[in-house]
């Protein structure tokens, strides 16, 4: 290997310590969903350029700044995806989704890539897992995703996370509030920055997110998006609101959320973490009634949302990682003069059985295979020494209890089965 190569700054390698616990949040996120009648989509990592300038919005953070851009051979400008919604929305037009039971119901699970600044929580390549909505217009459809959503996090062991809720109205309401959000701010132009007053004209709201303290300051006493609200969205959000204490879902409301794509409409929410420090976003999400129609599809409305997967693995409950961890192979040693074969040998019994193991191939001493085990994480230990080999029997260390016994190794699947 070329001397000093590593990974690309913002993106990192998992590895099996952490892509065990990735792949057990993933298994609960396939089964949780799939019980909500979700089906997984896999898009490609590649798309065109096009795709998210028209569907993520131009005047963005994303498109602006933070996209992968590059032409291939032929000239083409593709870009590696920044996020999913759009390229779940390409595909359903591609493939006439519309024609097919509605609503869809759709999930995804992979890695994302913006031109960020890495920090805590922030990365280059990022991984999100995603599930829309497509073909439902009602506010159920928003009360069901946050319910599959909190059911998911749940059942990692989550209580704490803050849901913030908020509506950005339709285009009526979205179009009203963007002048009134113009005329506030006109007169203080020049304490705007460069961003800000290009925004001004192309697309006030997104003014709403910026981090600049002074423009912050400015919008403390802007007129509220929820003052322009149609009288259509407004029913939409007091029915999404009844519905959720219907469901007994906990949410602030926080008006000052607008969320940074352009295709939001109505509903938007997040998930806060406060142990996530200045990146404390777990989760974003919302409705995009006019996405599918804007990128040339037909009049079909959206919902969805998507967890930063990288966040969330961060502040995972220790409960849940201890028990992802727990499920490591059982480890097999032959001890001293005790041929290799014989560890193989039982590791197979097992494996057949079952139950995941792993032959020690170096002939070790007791002290050194609990201790290897031990540093593994794993917690059952079949030893096979001279004694054991000559009885027909193994000796099983279970590590947690502290216990041992001499048992067939046929009769071991069932015995850690009940441990
Ligand atoms: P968004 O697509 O911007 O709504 O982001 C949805 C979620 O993805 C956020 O709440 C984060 O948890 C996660 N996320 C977004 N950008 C990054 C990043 N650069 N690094 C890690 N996670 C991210």
């Amino acid at each position: 290997m070329g001397q000093g190569l590593k990974t690309v700054k913002g993106t990192r390698d998992l590895l099996p310590a952490e892509t065990g616990i990735w792949a057990a949040v993933e298994a609960v996120a396939r089964r949780v969903f799939a019980s909500y009648g979700f089906g997984e989509i896999r898009t490609p990592v590649l798309e065109s350029t096009e795709l998210f300038v028209r569907g993520v919005g131009e005047s963005t953070d994303i498109v602006g700044k933070e996209m992968y851009t590059f032409a291939d051979k032929k000239g083409r400008s593709v870009t590696l995806r920044p996020e999913s919604t759009a390229a779940v929305a390409r595909a359903f037009i591609e493939h006439g989704m519309a024609s097919w039971p509605s609503p869809v119901r759709l999930f995804y699970l992979g890695p994302q890539f913006r031109y960020e600044r890495p920090q805590r929580g922030r990365y280059r390549q990022f991984h999100q897992l995603g599930a829309e909505v497509l073909g439902d217009e009602g506010p159920t459809s928003d009360a069901e995703v946050l319910l599959l959503l909190l059911r998911f996090l749940g059942e990692l062991g989550f209580r704490d996370l803050e849901v913030l809720l908020n509506t950005v109205g339709d285009a009526a309401s979205r179009q009203a509030y963007g002048e009134a959000l113009r005329a506030y701010l006109e007169p203080y132009r020049d304490r705007l920055g460069e961003d800000s007053r290009r925004r001004l004209v192309s697309n006030p709201l997104r003014i709403l997110d910026t981090k600049v303290p002074a423009e912050r300051e400015l919008l403390a006493d802007a007129p509220a998006l929820g003052d322009c609200l149609s009288p259509a969205a407004r029913d939409h959000f007091d029915e999404l609101r009844r519905l959720l204490d219907r469901f007994a879902i906990g949410y602030c409301l926080d008006d000052r959320l607008v969320r940074g794509l352009d295709y939001y409409t109505k509903t938007v929410f997040e998930i806060v973490s406060g142990e996530l420090g200045a990146q404390n976003a777990v989760c974003g999400g919302g409705r995009y009634d006019r996405l599918i129609s804007d990128l040339g599809g037909p009049e079909v409305p959206g919902i969805g949302f998507a967890i930063g997967l990288d966040r969330l693995v961060d502040i995972l409950p220790q409960k849940f990682r201890q028990r992802a961890a727990g499920g490591q192979p059982v480890v097999v040693a032959a001890l001293g003069e005790v041929a290799p074969e014989h560890a193989i040998a039982a590791a197979e019994a097992l494996r057949g059985a079952g139950v995941a193991a792993v032959a020690e191939l170096v002939s070790r001493s007791v002290k050194a295979t609990l201790k290897r085990a031990d540093k593994k994480g794993a917690r059952h230990v079949v030893l096979i020494g001279e004694e054991e080999v000559e009885a027909g029997v193994v000796t099983w260390k279970d590590l947690s209890r502290g216990e041992q016994r001499r048992l067939a190794i046929a009769v071991l699947p069932a015995e850690i089965g009940g441990a």
